[in-house]
């Protein structure tokens, strides 16, 4: 038998409605702030990729699902969303009339990471950006619409952490004093940090090695080398975050895996989940435009891992029920062959809607209704063919009531619409 690929993932049915309602709550909630969707392509030219995220980030570094196209064209499945989203912005000149725009997008995005629980080869995430607005309302902003959507899901247990990045005024001091402090305890890094040092220091506190993280618990704060803009940035997405009664962590180690970002990052941490903490993440970027050969438009935006979410969520919450609204139990050719015109009628007039194809005792239909959970259940057979009067049992209270023959379809729409 073939099995799905390692990491990858089937969402059942009984899975799916839950993530159907999450994914209407979020959608909901992006739009009620202003947000369009836009569906942007799981596969892209690589350098797309590796000129945002960065050549030394672990998703550039090993986790990208890259190939070459019969042509010899370097394409990759994409591992996050945001690059996608502002090549879109850019290409179709989405500034052009006005710079600032609210996108979001759900869907799968592709990174071959060690597969664990909570962490897939193929996930899904819901993404949010918001471009051509530099001022910290908005950070703010999105932070509030993540606590939102966790509490209106019914996940407590959530702990928004918020850092700032500085920005290309500030942060050339600070890598300087923290290549420094790495040099002396180069002893105690992995490989990957030992490499990394140089090229992108930032990163190394991001490591998520035992090891590395002793290490760098002395490290410089970028917190203390804020310029007097980004010190001011922070502090009032902190003060906005506080007066909407918003619980939140300044945590000066949380760098984010990916370069793109300046000034405020975020991370949504639970724990629920053991070593997968991260439910949603996100910061500003306010060079990226530019770097992708856009207008210098600022820009900011989060990433909700739907998996991990879907996952939590299922704890407090079950399923709604997905159970048809009636059944029909049908005795006889005759009996079947209306049953079937019934059946037809009732789900195209929006009443969910199931029968037995086969011939099968009326017991075992039953059975069958019942596993399914139906609401309802139309018993029709030769003697109510006879006496033009079926019967509709409730299958929750139990009650029967009779149903004329040749009104079937429009009583059940009445009755059950
Ligand atoms: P990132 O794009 O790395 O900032 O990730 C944003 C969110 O996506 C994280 O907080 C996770 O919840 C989720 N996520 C990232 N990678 C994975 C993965 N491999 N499997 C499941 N969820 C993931």
């Amino acid at each position: 038998m073939i099995q799905l690929i390692r990491g990858f993932k089937d969402i059942l049915p009984g899975e799916v409605e839950l993530w159907q309602w999450i994914e209407q709550c979020a959608a909901g909630l992006l739009e009620d702030f202003g947000f369009s969707q836009i569906r942007i392509p799981i596969m892209e030219k690589t350098e797309l990729f590796a000129r945002s995220i960065g050549e030394d980030t672990d998703i550039v570094e090993k986790e990208m699902y890259t190939f070459a196209d019969r042509k010899g064209q370097l394409l990759t499945l994409r591992p996050e969303a945001t690059a996608s989203i502002v090549r879109a912005y850019i290409q179709h000149k989405l500034y052009a009339t006005d710079p600032v725009r609210r996108l979001y997008t759900i869907g799968p995005m592709f990174r071959r990471e060690r597969p664990q629980k909570g962490r897939y080869r193929q996930f899904y995430q819901i993404d949010a950006e918001i471009f051509g607005v530099a001022e910290p309302y908005v950070d703010a902003e999105l932070i509030v619409i993540l606590a939102t959507l966790c509490d209106r899901l019914g996940v407590s247990d959530i702990t928004a952490k918020v850092n700032s990045l500085g920005c290309p005024e500030c942060r050339p001091a600070f890598r300087q004093a923290l290549t420094a402090f790495l040099d002396r305890v180069a002893g105690d890094l992995c490989g990957d940090c030992l490499r990394r040092r140089r090229r992108n220091p930032l990163r190394v506190l991001d490591c998520k090695v035992p090891g590395c993280r002793q290490a760098v618990a002395g490290a410089p704060s970028l917190a203390d080398s804020l310029c007097d803009d980004c010190r001011r940035h922070f502090d009032t997405v902190c003060d906005l975050l506080a007066g909407r009664g918003i619980a939140f962590q300044a945590d000066k180690n949380l760098v984010r895996g990916l370069d793109y970002y300046t000034r405020t990052a975020f991370e949504l941490q639970t724990g629920a989940l053991g070593a997968q903490s991260a439910v949603a993440g996100g910061g500003r970027y306010d060079g990226l435009v530019k770097a992708l050969g856009g207008p210098q438009v600022p820009a900011i935006g989060f990433a909700i891992g739907f998996d991990r979410l879907a996952e939590i969520v299922a704890r407090v919450r079950k399923p709604p029920l997905a159970g048809p609204k009636v059944f029909i139990a049908a005795l006889g050719t005759r009996a079947r062959d209306l049953a079937f015109q019934w059946h037809l009628d009732l789900a195209l007039a929006g009443i969910t809607s199931a029968m037995e194809h086969g011939q099968k005792s009326l017991k075992s239909q039953m059975k069958r209704a019942d596993r399914l959970d139906a609401a309802f259940v139309l018993i029709v057979g030769d003697s109510e063919l006879e006496s033009g009067r079926l019967i509709l049992r409730n299958m929750e209270t139990k009650e029967q009531e009779e149903i004329e023959l040749d009104r079937v379809t429009q009583s059940l729409v009445r009755k059950l619409k």
